[in-house]
């Protein structure tokens, strides 16, 4: 009778309200213990860089009492390798800092674009420069295929700071065989591909590697805030573009970007 379909219906109701429930409470628990693997993370990386600057920075202020004391000059050899030392850990937090700092921009929905002319190939070409005495140093080599200039309205720092974070990680984890990056115009769009060797990604983390926080390897040999392919994702998609992956686990991965030529 009717009463038994309102008891139906009723039960139903509750079911569905205990399944909402529990899907919450999972959310939120995730999110907790994210925050906490974050911190945990965060605070570890902050640290890492720390030490060695303070080490470097207090063997200079002993090197220079000593010269002060005995009326001896401090060699500008030693004093140029231990500002060397300490400026590169200075620009690892800046970096981190730089980073953190974004997440809060997009977060809040602050990330302000720049549009100019840019040519990816062109861009693609002075990174790779740049970045070839760190391939020489993960033993590996860094080729570019750039025939021609691709030329696009986008934000020069933006871009260049999403196809410094592809050429990072494809040396972080390329396992010192060869980087191939490729630039080429296809229809009303421009594609980079950075293309690795290395360990590759497994298929149930290439959903979660551009979301906020996630590394697929927590193994700390690698290091990293897992914040470099959210931000990489949320650059290019406020440019109009798509960046996606494919990897096989061992056999490397190839990250494609792509943007609109015209302004988003
Ligand atoms: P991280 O600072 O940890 O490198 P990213 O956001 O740049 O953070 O990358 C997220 C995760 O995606 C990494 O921790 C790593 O597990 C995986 N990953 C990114 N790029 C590659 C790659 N080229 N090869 C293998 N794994 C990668």
């Amino acid at each position: 009778g009717s009463e038994d379909l309102e008891m139906v219906e009723e039960l139903a109701r509750r079911v569905v309200a205990a399944v909402e429930n529990a899907r919450l409470y999972h959310q939120g628990q995730d999110a907790v213990r994210l925050r906490d693997e974050f911190l945990g993370i965060a605070s570890h990386e902050l640290k890492t860089p720390l030490t060695p600057l303070r080490l470097r920075l207090q063997m200079l202020q002993r090197q220079t009492e000593g010269a002060l004391r005995t009326g001896e000059p401090l060699s500008p050899e030693r004093l140029s390798e231990g500002l060397d030392v300490a400026l590169r850990q200075v620009r690892k937090l800046a970096d981190l800092v730089d980073n953190l700092l974004d997440v809060s921009r997009i977060t809040a929905g602050r990330m302000k674009l720049e549009l100019e002319d840019v040519d990816l190939a062109a861009l693609a070409s002075e990174l790779v420069s740049r970045f070839t005495p760190s391939a020489v140093q993960f033993g590996c080599t860094l080729e570019l295929h750039a025939p021609a200039a691709v030329v696009g309205r986008w934000d020069r720092l933006r871009v260049e700071q999403v196809v410094t974070n592809l050429l990072t990680n494809a040396l972080k984890y390329g396992a010192g065989r060869p980087v191939v990056v490729r630039v080429e115009g296809v229809g009303e769009r421009a594609r980079l591909t950075v293309q690795d060797h290395g360990i590759g990604i497994a298929e149930e983390d290439l959903g979660r590697i551009f979301e906020r926080f996630e590394r697929a390897v927590s193994d700390r040999h690698y290091g990293g805030l897992g914040l470099g392919l959210y931000i990489t994702r949320q650059i290019v998609e406020a440019l109009g573009g798509t960046v996606r992956v494919s990897s096989r686990p061992g056999m490397g991965s190839t990250f494609t970007l792509e943007l609109p030529l015209g302004a988003p």
